[in-house]
């Protein structure tokens, strides 16, 4: 039996991966900073509620605790995320950025990813297939954005794009740390959900389809990489 967490799954991609996940016969523990949101997700999945706010300390090794109590984890799904937006629902840019907004973006995304990992490494230590998936970003890519011939090229934000850049980095090393572990960052590609004010092209079913895919990669699978639905991503 494999036991899965996924952080901000009480919606958009991390609900999709819940729901697959528990189809595909997985403990899914769907984590979520808001209790009645993330019960009412779990009773309609048929998988367990987390209370599990990402940018809070007590609550993440809480959480920890409650899942070391349920008998472990296999698999950690780093995926609750946001995109801070600033005046007029804008995205942050280079001529606009603050550091609070920069500092705001990256307590959930980049510090939570690094306070969730470490509070639920010591048991998936103890998984005999342990397997971390970071969802990071299209926008996370330094070759696409520097490229002038790819479209990603023309995205002007600042904090969300870093943030993510910042999640590839942390696969890097944490993969190279936990050899035993199948540690990889994905992109989901351009999906309508709340992040983006649901003007996404894809449908979660579809943005969830690398999620899933490598969450449920066997010992001999890749670690260390960052992919998308049709291969490897130049970083
Ligand atoms: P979403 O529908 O807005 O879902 C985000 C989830 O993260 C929600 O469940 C939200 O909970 C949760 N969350 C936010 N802050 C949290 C915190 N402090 N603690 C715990 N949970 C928290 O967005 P989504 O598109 O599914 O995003 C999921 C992941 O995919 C994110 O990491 C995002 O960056 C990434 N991604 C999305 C796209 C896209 O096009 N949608 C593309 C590439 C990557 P609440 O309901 O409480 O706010």
């Amino acid at each position: 039996m494999t036991t899965t967490l996924i952080t901000g799954a009480n919606k958009g991609l991390g609900f999709e991966t819940a729901r697959r996940l528990v189809a595909a016969g997985h403990t899914v523990y769907v984590g979520a900073r808001d209790a009645e949101r993330g019960r009412r997700a779990a009773e309609q999945l048929g998988a367990r509620f987390l209370h599990l706010d990402v940018t809070d300390d007590a609550s993440v090794e809480a959480a920890a605790k409650a899942v070391e109590a349920g008998g472990g984890l296999d698999v950690l799904i780093n995926n609750a995320g946001i995109e801070t937006r600033g005046e007029g629902n804008s995205v942050p840019t280079a001529a606009t950025v603050t550091a609070a907004q920069m500092r705001n973006t990256f307590e959930t995304n980049v510090f939570g990813v690094v306070r969730v990992t470490h509070a639920f490494l010591p048991l998936l230590e103890r998984s005999a297939t342990p397997v971390v998936v970071n969802v990071s970003s299209g926008l996370a890519s330094l070759t696409h954005l520097s490229d002038p011939d790819h479209p990603a090229h023309f995205y002007p934000g600042v904090a969300y794009p870093a943030s993510k850049t910042t999640v590839n980095m942390l696969t890097v090393q944490y993969a190279k740390a936990f050899p035993s572990m199948r540690i990889n960052a994905v992109e989901p590609g351009f999906t309508k959900t709340d992040l983006n004010g649901n003007t996404g092209v894809q449908t979660v079913e579809e943005g969830a389809e690398i999620i899933v895919r490598m969450a449920q990669v066997g010992p001999d699978g890749p670690t260390g990489g960052y992919f998308d639905a049709k291969g490897a991503l130049p970083w």
